[in-house]
Parts: C-alpha cells; sequence; structure tokens
C-alpha cells in the first residue's frame, strides 16, 4: 500500500517512515507542504499529514483532495501538535478520516491505520 508522508520536517517525515516500517509497510511517498504533496497524489492509497506547513497547510490541502471526484474516499490521516477539540472537529468536519497528536507511538499509529482503512471499507 502506497502511503504519502507530508511533513515539513525531515525528520519528522524521517520517523513516521521508521515507524510506519516497524508496524509492517514500505511504501512511501513524501512531499514537505501541501502543495508537493497534491503533486505526489498519483496511485497513493493513505495519507499521513500534517497541519501547520508552509506554502500551503494541511488542511487547505485536505480541503482541495476532498473537491476532487477521484479523491473524495482516499483515507487521510491528520498528526500534528494541534490538539485542541476544537482543531479536531474542524478538521473531521473537513474531510479528515482521524487524527493522531505528536508525539505519537507506534502503537497508535498501527491503530489509527487499522481504524482508517477499516472504515473504508464500511
Ligand atoms: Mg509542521
Amino acid at each position: 500500500m502506497k502511503i504519502l508522508i507530508i511533513d515539513d520536517s525531515s525528520t519528522m517525515r524521517r520517523i513516521i517512515k521508521n515507524t510506519l516500517q516497524r508496524i509492517g509497510y514500505s511504501d512511501f511517498v513524501e512531499a514537505a507542504d501541501g502543495s508537493e504533496g497534491l503533486a505526489a497524489l498519483e496511485g497513493v492509497e493513505l495519507i499521513i499529514t500534517d497541519w501547520n506547513m508552509p506554502n500551503m497547510d494541511g488542511l487547505t490541502m485536505v480541503k482541495t483532495i476532498r473537491r476532487h471526484p477521484s479523491y473524495k474516499t482516499l483515507p487521510i490521516i491528520m498528526l500534528t501538535t494541534e490538539a485542541g477539540r476544537e482543531d479536531i472537529i474542524e478538521a473531521i468536519k473537513h474531510g479528515v478520516n482521524n487524527y493522531i497528536v505528536k508525539p505519537f507511538t507506534p502503537e497508535v499509529l498501527k491503530q489509527k491505520i487499522d481504524q482508517t482503512l477499516q472504515q473504508k471499507q464500511e
């Protein structure tokens, strides 16, 4: 399964990638902001994205993706330090499927991915 990892921090992208490898995933694409993310959607089956990024932030990117008919159901997990209840509600409202607050553990990442992919099948 091809996973698109979007975060402006290359360290964070490496941490996410390493964690994904630990829980059994091996096919990744990376992007450093929302507009790079939009350009890398081809063949992607799951997106894990940061919220705060330069050029285009994660929420703006999600809104753009959801307007596109081909990507209406593409699973998106937001991984961010924006932990406020209102932020979470706003993100979900705009089409984010699941939410992880940094810092995260491999267990939480796995659980959220399983949950998100299961939702898609229902
Ligand atoms: Mg960031």
